[in-house]
Formats: structure tokens, C-alpha cells, sequence
């Protein structure tokens, strides 16, 4: 059976809800006590942005609606900038509570509808849709029944991109916006995704863009076309990904169907970009030990561990692994996730980031690697008795040296960092 994959894709996320926020509250004061001395104004259709915290993030545009867009405003510009190029904007403070709601609404929503989901970003996921045609008739089709589901039940618009793997299905939902469907499939690669300028191509950055374009690469198909050994010579590893990626190869291309399964992530937008390991690794730390945590408590091992990153200009970066056996231990887990971070960090600043953990088991029985057994075995009667004293006297009451107070560069951007959980 031929596989298709579905990027559902939140058109400006953040705003979006935002928006719809603001006419939820509107419409309970218009019913609660008539009260409409205030008009309500979708912030979509003025010139407005999200922007971070100015005392925390320096100021940074982290959303923008369309009509900012058309003064030039771009996401991750300081505010100040943006209140030259339109002043009088409207800045909101960014409210990750009600994106992380928002967010579980819109997987919630996608699993009712589709047979495996595997998120993504806050704001994107994919959909495994092979199989399902018997049920929902032409998939493309149903594309668009999906999309206007999501708008008239959670209130926001979504594009889908539609292919075989989930490499073009991204790269589909990324054109033309909003409220859309595309289809990328291979015979449409030429037409569809190879004019596009190589900036567009999923895992080139900035950076890249421009060590591209000294070599006379301007587009996807210049890319394409390259010889992948003169790539690999020049960008290593990465060079083989995005010449793979500019034919529409995508190896990553199975969405993991233990997905269903249960899963523990914590992911943190973090207060100040993060540029070094040290400091990286410290967030990572801090996040193993609450997923550690949550899995213990639900008396569950875990089989697969995951970390993402998100950098200063919002791309992502992901990667997994499979573990030998079970755990439930946080060391495991964190020795894990440093692993997967060194593997897939391009040193470019650190916004957020996550850690999950998946395939999880209730089975109590583990086969610890021979040589780490003895280790293993004396962390996890020591995760325990951790757990159980934190379970009397509050998380407080036992911090890691690492983690404890003085021990990060900047403990109190550290403490302020806002965490988005369990999504
Ligand atoms: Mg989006």
C-alpha cells in the first residue's frame, strides 16, 4: 500500500489563538453582563505581533499577522525594529498556556480523525493516512473536509500538505497560506518545489542559504542537481541531508507507529538563547528529570528517547533513538538525550527545548545492559527515594548539584524560563 502523509500545519499559531482568545473572552463579557464599551478586533487583520517578553527575550517578534508582514516585519526581529517599520503596531505578550491548550485540542482533534499523529512542533503534526482511503474516500479530498473541521470546531485555520513521505508533505503546507491544501507528490517535484528559492528547503538555515548561494545555489534545483559528494565535502553530514531533501528523499519518512502508545515530553522556551553545550545540557538535565519523574510515577519504562531543538529563527531540529532495553531511570535518559543533542544541534542560538520519551511499557521487568546493570540498578533505588521525598517535601526539597542554585550562568533567566508542558 502506498504510504501518504498529511503536514497539518496551524496558520500563524500563535496569533491565531491569540485571537481567538480574545473573542472568547469578548463574547463571555458581551454575555455576562452586556458589557461592549469594547469592540472586538481580530488581530489577525491588523498589523500586530506577538512579541517575547522585552525584559527577558531583548524584545523579539515571535509572530506576526499578514498585515505586519506587509510592512516587511519578519519573525525573530527585535520589536524595535518592528515599531520603526510600522509604528503604532499592536505587541501582544506571548501566552503559552493558551498555546499549549490550543495545541492539545488540535492533536486531539487530528486522532480522532487519523490512525497514527506524530507532533511535531506546538503547532504541526503529521498524520499517516495510508489505508484510510477506503474510509474517507480520495484522501485529497478529504483534505480539505479535515481542514474545515478544524476551523469550524477549534476555531483556527490550518493548511495540509499531502504527500508520500513526510519531507514533502511539510514542504507542501508551506505554500501558499492560509486555510489550504497542496499536494507534493514526486512527478510534482520539478514544477512545484524545485523554482522555489533553496532557503525554503526544510533544514537550511540562514547560514546555509548563504554558503549556497557562494557556491551558485539559489534554488532547490540548483541543489537538486549538485553533485551530493561536492555538498558532502562542503557541509559534511548536513550536506547529504539537504541534497537528499531537494530530491524529495526523506529517510525519516515512517511515522512511528508505537506513537500511540504512551509518552512523556517536556519541552522549555527558554528565557535567553542558549549558544554553548554547558548551558544546554543543563536545561536538558532539568527536563529528563521531570520526564523520568512522570514516568516513574505512572510505574512505566520507556524504550525511545527524544530531543528537540528549536533555534533562534525557529527551525527545528529532531532526533531519536531507541534504547535496549526499557528504563524508567533519569540518568538513562538524560546520558541519552546528550547523545541525541550533540548529534543534531548546528551550534545555531537554542530558543527551546525538549524531551520526550515513548514506547512505553508497564512491564516491571528489565534487562539492563550487562556492563551498566549494577549502575542502573543503584540509580533507580535512588530515583525512587528522590521521587518519594520530593512526593512529601516539594520538588524543592532535593536539587541536583548541576541544577542547584549559582551553578547556571544565569540562574535567574534560568528560573524565568517558561515552561510549556506535556505537550
Ligand atoms: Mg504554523
Amino acid at each position: 500500500m502506498d504510504t501518504l502523509i498529511y503536514h497539518i500545519d496551524v496558520n500563524s499559531a500563535f496569533l491565531s489563538w491569540e485571537a481567538k482568545n480574545r473573542y472568547n473572552i469578548h463574547k463571555k463579557r458581551l454575555n455576562d453582563d452586556g458589557y461592549h464599551s469594547e469592540s472586538y478586533q481580530d488581530i489577525r487583520t491588523i498589523p500586530a505581533v506577538i512579541g517575547g517578553d522585552e525584559e527577558m527575550r531583548h524584545g523579539i517578534v515571535l509572530a506576526k499577522s499578514d498585515s505586519a508582514k506587509k510592512y516587511g516585519i519578519v519573525t525573530g526581529e527585535p520589536l524595535a525594529d518592528a515599531r520603526k517599520k510600522c509604528p503604532g503596531i499592536l505587541v501582544v505578550p506571548p501566552n503559552f498556556d493558551i498555546y499549549a491548550q490550543n495545541s492539545k485540542s488540535f492533536i486531539e482533534l487530528l486522532k480522532k480523525y487519523a490512525p497514527y499523529v506524530e507532533q511535531f512542533s506546538i503547532d504541526e503534526a503529521f498524520c499517516d493516512m495510508t489505508g484510510t482511503q477506503k474510509l474517507y474516500g480520495d484522501l485529497t479530498d478529504f483534505a480539505y473536509t479535515l481542514k474545515d473541521i478544524i476551523k469550524n470546531e477549534l476555531g483556527f485555520t490550518v493548511n495540509i500538505g499531502i504527500s508520500v513521505n513526510k519531507l514533502l508533505a511539510k514542504m507542501a503546507s508551506d505554500f501558499k497560506k492560509p486555510d489550504m491544501v497542496h499536494t507534493l507528490f514526486p512527478d510534482e517535484i520539478k514544477d512545484k518545489l524545485w523554482p522555489l528559492p533553496v532557503r525554503n528547503l526544510f533544514f537550511v538555515g540562514r547560514q546555509t542559504a548563504l554558503k549556497l548561494s557562494d557556491l551558485g545555489i539559489h534554488t532547490i534545483g540548483d541543489l537538486a542537481s549538485m553533485d551530493k559528494n561536492l555538498l558532502i565535502y562542503h557541509f559534511k553530514k548536513h550536506g547529504e541531508l539537504i541534497w537528499n531533501y531537494a530530491n524529495g528523499i526523506d529517510t525519516d519518512s515512517i511515522i512511528k507507529k508505537d506513537n500511540e502508545t504512551k509518552s512523556y515530553g517536556n519541552s522549555q522556551t527558554l528565557a535567553f538563547d542558549v549558544t554553548d553545550e554547558r548551558t544546554a545540557k543543563k536545561f536538558l538535565l532539568s527536563l529528563c528529570e521531570s520526564v523520568g519523574a512522570r514516568i516513574r510515577a505512572d510505574k512505566s519504562y520507556v524504550s525511545t528517547i527524544t530531543v528537540n531543538i528549536t533555534d533562534y529563527e525557529f527551525n527545528n531540529m529532531s532526533h531519536q533513538m531507541s534504547l535496549p532495553s526499557p528504563t524508567n531511570v533519569t540518568e538513562r535518559i538524560y546520558d541519552c538525550a546528550c547523545t541525541l543533542f550533540e548529534q543534531c544541534w548546528n551550534h545555531s542560538p537554542i530558543r527551546l527545548i525538549g524531551v520526550s520519551a515513548g514506547k512505553a511499557t508497564n512491564t516491571g521487568f528489565i534487562q539492563y545492559d550487562m556492563f551498566d546493570s549494577e549502575k542502573y540498578e543503584k540509580l533507580s533505588k535512588l530515583n525512587a527515594a528522590i521521587d518519594s521525598i520530593r512526593n512529601k517535601y516539594g520538588n524543592e526539597a532535593v536539587t541536583r548539584a548541576s541544577l542547584a542554585r549559582n551553578a547556571l550562568p544565569d540562574n535567574d533567566a534560568f528560573k524565568k524560563s517558561k515552561h510549556i508542558k506535556n505537550i
